[in-house]
């Protein structure tokens, strides 16, 4: 028997935990723990521990696959690169549009970048950040001058206060949830707000359910009562931001007074102010959020909402402080990093400065030239276009992305899909997005590849190759390479391995530069930027400056704004969506992990108590949740762990989906959706 382990990175959350894949005669065949690692010390949670379950699961695909008259035919390689090549050189260049994915590498999400802007020459780009933290990339931008998270996951055991708003960091981030609890046994306040009782709210302290969409008035009623009674951080706020009296106007005003925002939010003012003073006392405090602050019409207020307290309190550039936008999927964060967006290639370098745009189409060298320097359509704008202005888009490459589950109004998402000409997927499993492609071309998983990833906290960490793909089944960026030198392109896609590519990323991005698989490949890994080949990398951004030009930080005064559907008599209640500890986003792999799917075998609504009782609804029957969009039978989870008027789902679930009822409202700024509150009406069946 042939038994070895292989160290690598978890392919679910962005919290980035590494473990040992286990490989018998030659096939993976469990997890084991990797204790090198300092951010999870050989710990993992449920979806780590299973990992390797659904790697060689019988639904993976293994052979392309081309539509003939409505159904999948098996094809070879030659025959689906010839007509992808065919049907891709007919079109125009923004007639084109590629969705890259969070769950590959940064190689592949760079070269997936390369193969739209250099080979099809499109303009549009984007990828499921749209849907998860857009919001943070533009808000936290606007605010310090560059949009991640600020400080590390280890700094979060540091803190003296926690104050976590739209995350269910135990559920969603186990491993980051730890480090809670570490703060907390070193003598840290914990503070919770959240609309359901989550397992997170039961380590806090103090605990406030509100009404999702209030998140604005709460972040300034905080600000307010912080600068009434003089806890702010005068002499941070005086050197390091702009802003500061216009945001004090905004947040003193009477209608963020606790006493008013009790009645917008539906938490109490006397726990509003003691909020504020624990915040505003402590010697540091971490601002935790995720996708409850980022999906919604006023996302990038929200997070500059975030960012605004932070600053107010002197928390940026402190250890045991920062803005800790916690990241979905494990590689959100890289495929930003390399340009998998409408409006820069890596790095956040801006597609429209001509600098920028006459670097990489000189470093890539093709002799036609790449996209023009403009700014392409968001993904969530694509699906629009596509409905709303038929033809202006005809043809799509997906990577590893599936919008027919985790995109808002899914009966419009599938109507869009259905107005393209053409569709290529590319997937390990036949997913609900796939089954609509006119090519299926099957791709590798975490386990059968090497690459580097970049988790939320910014740290760039090592996949390693355990097992050969399954059948047929290609590496993605060996996928991506053929696909662009059947377009004739083989001269300017040359690569032989990862590092390869990652060398090139690297030369062409300045928070890459000083990295390489030598570096990457110890157990701490690094954290960009990390300019160069001597630099430690940056656990904590904005010490001593922010990242704009000046150096300073900008207070953005904010009104609270409601979200774009509000309850009314046909539609009372707010629904708002998520995730559980046991799955991970459209299900696809999770849900073909067996012990996964055991645990949590289908979705449910978890409706409050007495809201249940004046429906007349009991615990597990099933339910029918409508909305202005669409109609989802689903089992009822009565409970008083949700606020009373509030509702949730998960949304991984394709036989209860959702993102059948959500809304697609757009913020303004981030063309993010408002997964996180539509009206609803619900009944018994
Ligand atoms: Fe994987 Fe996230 Fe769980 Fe860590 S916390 S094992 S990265 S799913």
């Amino acid at each position: 028997m042939d038994l070895k382990y292989v160290q690598t990175t978890c392919p679910y959350c962005g919290t980035g935990c590494s473990f040992n894949l286990v490989v018998k005669d030659g096939k993976v065949v469990g997890t084991q723990p990797y204790k090198r690692s300092p951010v999870n010390e050989g710990k993992v949670c449920p979806k780590g521990t299973y990992a390797h379950e659904f790697v060689n699961s019988p639904d993976r695909l293994t052979k392309p696959l081309i539509k003939k008259d409505g159904k999948f035919v098996e094809a070879t390689w030659d025959e689906a690169y010839d007509l992808i090549a065919q049907k891709f050189k007919s079109y125009k260049p923004d007639e084109i549009a590629c969705l890259s994915s969070a769950r590959v590498s940064n190689e592949e999400n760079y070269l997936l970048m390369k193969l739209a802007r250099g080979v099809f020459k499109t303009r549009h780009i984007d990828h499921c950040a749209r849907l998860c933290h857009a919001s943070t990339v533009a808000g936290l931008a606007a605010s310090f001058g560059s949009g991640a998270m600020t400080n590390s996951i280890l700094d979060i055991a540091e803190s003296k206060c926690v104050f976590v708003i739209g995350s269910n960091t135990f559920e969603q981030h186990p491993l980051i949830g730890r480090k809670i609890v570490q703060a907390k046994l070193n003598g840290a306040k914990i503070i919770v707000f959240d609309p359901r009782y989550t397992p997170t709210a039961k380590q806090a302290d103090l605990y406030a359910s509100f009404y999702s969409g209030t998140d604005v008035a709460v972040l300034n009623c905080l600000m307010g009562e912080i600068i009434r009674n003089g806890w702010e951080d005068k002499e941070w706020v005086s050197k390091r931001a702009k802003g500061y009296e216009e945001l004090k106007a905004t947040v003193t005003s009477d209608t963020y007074l606790p006493e008013n925002v009790e009645k917008i939010s539906g938490i109490a003012a006397a726990d509003l102010k003691t909020a504020a003073e624990w915040i505003g006392t402590a010697e540091s405090s971490a601002l935790l959020y995720s996708m409850g602050i980022t999906q919604h019409t006023v996302g990038v207020d929200n997070v500059k909402s975030t960012a605004n307290l932070q600053m107010l309190t002197g928390n940026i550039g402190r250890r045991g402080g920062g803005v800790n936008a916690l990241r979905g999927q494990n590689n959100v964060q890289g495929a930003c990093d390399m340009g998998a967006l409408p409006v820069v290639f890596t790095g956040y370098q801006k597609v429209i400065d001509e600098a920028v745009h006459k670097k990489f189409a000189d470093a890539w060298g093709f002799p036609d030239g790449i996209c023009e320097p403009k700014n392409g359509y968001e993904v969530t704008v694509m699906f629009n276009v596509l409905t709303d202005n038929p033809g202006e888009l005809k043809a799509m490459y997906i990577m590893g992305e599936n919008p027919m589950l985790s995109d808002p109004d899914l009966t419009h998402a599938e109507h869009a899909l259905e107005q393209l000409e053409f569709l290529v997927v590319q997937d390990i499993f036949l997913t609900e997005t796939a089954q609509h492609a006119d090519v299926v071309l099957p791709a590798t998983c975490y386990a059968e590849k090497e690459g580097t990833q970049t988790s939320t906290e910014r740290r760039v960490q090592m996949w390693r190759k355990a097992q050969d793909p399954p059948g047929e089944a290609k590496v993605d960026w060996q996928i991506i390479s053929e696909v662009a030198a059947a377009m004739g392109y083989a001269d300017q896609f040359p690569y032989q391995s990862a590092e390869e590519i990652f060398n090139e990323i690297a030369a062409l991005t300045p928070s890459y530069h000083g990295m390489n698989y030598e570096r990457l490949n110890r157990p701490e890994a690094l954290h960009w930027p990390c300019p160069t080949e001597d630099h430690p990398g940056t656990p904590i951004l904005h010490i001593g400056k922010c990242s704009h030009p000046d150096g300073m930080g900008v207070m953005h005064p904010i009104e609270w704004k409601p979200p774009a559907e509000v309850p009314d008599d046909e539609y009372p209640y707010i629904l708002t969506t998520g995730r559980c500890l046991w799955h991970w986003h459209t299900g696809s792999m999770t849900r073909r992990s067996a012990t996964l799917d055991t645990e949590v075998p289908t979705g449910w609504i978890e409706i409050n108590t007495e809201d249940a009782k004046e429906l007349g609804i009991a615990n597990k029957e099933m339910v029918r949740a409508t909305s202005r969009r669409g109609t989802v039978d689903v089992p009822a989870k009565v409970t008083d762990e949700i606020k009373k008027g509030v509702m949730f789902m998960p949304f991984h679930f394709a036989e209860c989906a959702a993102n059948r009822l959500t809304n697609n409202a757009l913020d303004p700024i981030a063309k993010i959706p408002e997964f996180k509150a539509c009206a609803v009406k619900v009944e018994k069946i």
